[in-house]
């Protein structure tokens, strides 16, 4: 069984409102989306700044609310939740930030930071099970336990990405949504985090949906992937096959943005003209079409479905077999 079942997912916001009457134009930042994940899984979502994959991962854990659709946690679609019912759950789907800056409160202790999410959901019988849990967590994730005084601003980049990783963890979350958790770092500290997230998932089974723009970074923690364009999934499936045999014009061209090691490497670098057209307006027919270098005719009125082309690999084209 799936851990997570994202059914038809949409979330469009108003951006003009007429007065008296109910909005008139939305932005499509998420417009019929549908995945897995199963337990202990890492799916990776990529595309560039502005495709709606920052707002999905956050409406898939109910960070923002759905304008429709089902998203199925361990069986129950908690689209539907309340508030009240949703926080009782909240503890088993938890999120790291991108800005390791600015995610965490600078006029709190580490300790009060992670002591947090185990107060909320009563994880800690008394306070000296609450200082061992938290010593636990820092070392977990290769901060020093007798750190857990100090204040945010006392720690680098990286070491505060992991304190951000300790704070998810503290409530034994099934579930984290990464969004870009690595992309506010040096490089050298990337690797580190990446490694840190992947240890950590195989002792402990959690599944990880990775949200990030750089094909390179997913392509290396993900066991699937998900592309998407103008907030709709334009190709989906194993990391490697999707790496090995881009179907999507789309995904073609960010593969062959990835620097490749390989010297003798006859790859092209493929240049998108222009930039992300306005989820507000989006294209016709294929949303793809104005800056898709094979695009024919019917691909400006037609809108390819998300197809099935081998097990499991599905790209939304009309080019593609
Ligand atoms: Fe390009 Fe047409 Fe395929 Fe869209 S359907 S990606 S425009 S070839």
């Amino acid at each position: 069984m799936s851990l997570l079942e994202i059914q038809d997912l949409k979330v469009h916001f108003p951006v003009e409102q007429r007065l008296f009457g109910r909005a008139k134009e939305f932005v499509r930042a998420v417009d019929g989306v549908s995945f897995t994940i199963a337990p202990g899984e890492t799916v990776g979502l990529v595309g560039e700044s502005g495709c709606g994959k920052t707002t999905l991962g956050r409406a898939a854990i109910r960070l923002i609310n759905p304008t429709s659709g089902r998203i199925i946690f361990e069986g129950e679609d908690i689209a539907a939740l309340s508030g009240k019912e949703l926080r009782a759950r909240r503890r088993r789907f938890q999120m790291i930030f991108q800005d390791p800056f600015g995610s965490l409160d600078p006029r709190r202790t580490v300790s009060d930071i992670l002591g947090e999410g185990l107060d909320v959901h009563r994880l800690a019988p008394d306070a000296t099970a609450r200082r061992q849990r938290i010593d636990a967590l820092l070392k977990d994730v290769g901060l020093d336990p007798s750190h857990a005084s100090r204040l945010p601003h006392e720690f680098s980049g990286g070491q505060r990405q992991r304190i951000g990783i300790a704070r998810a963890l503290a409530v034994e979350p099934k579930l984290i949504v990464c969004d870009e958790p690595v992309s506010a770092l040096d490089v050298s500290v990337q690797a580190q985090i990446i490694n840190l997230l992947q240890d950590l998932q195989s002792e402990q089974g959690i599944a990880y949906l990775f949200v990030a723009h750089d094909l390179a970074v997913v392509k290396h923690i993900s066991r699937r992937i998900l592309v998407m364009y103008l907030g709709r999934i334009v190709e989906s499936g194993e990391a490697k096959e999707v790496c090995r045999a881009p179907k999507h014009p789309y995904t073609k061209a960010l593969l062959s943005a990835v620097p490749v090691v390989d010297p003798d490497s006859k790859r092209q670098r493929i240049l998108l003209a222009g930039d992300i057209p306005s989820p507000i307006h989006p294209p016709s027919g294929c949303p793809f079409h104005p800056r898709c270098p094979v695009a024919e005719a019917r691909c400006k009125t037609e809108v390819p479905p998300l197809r099935e082309l081998s097990s499991g690999h599905q790209a939304a084209c009309h080019l593609t077999t």
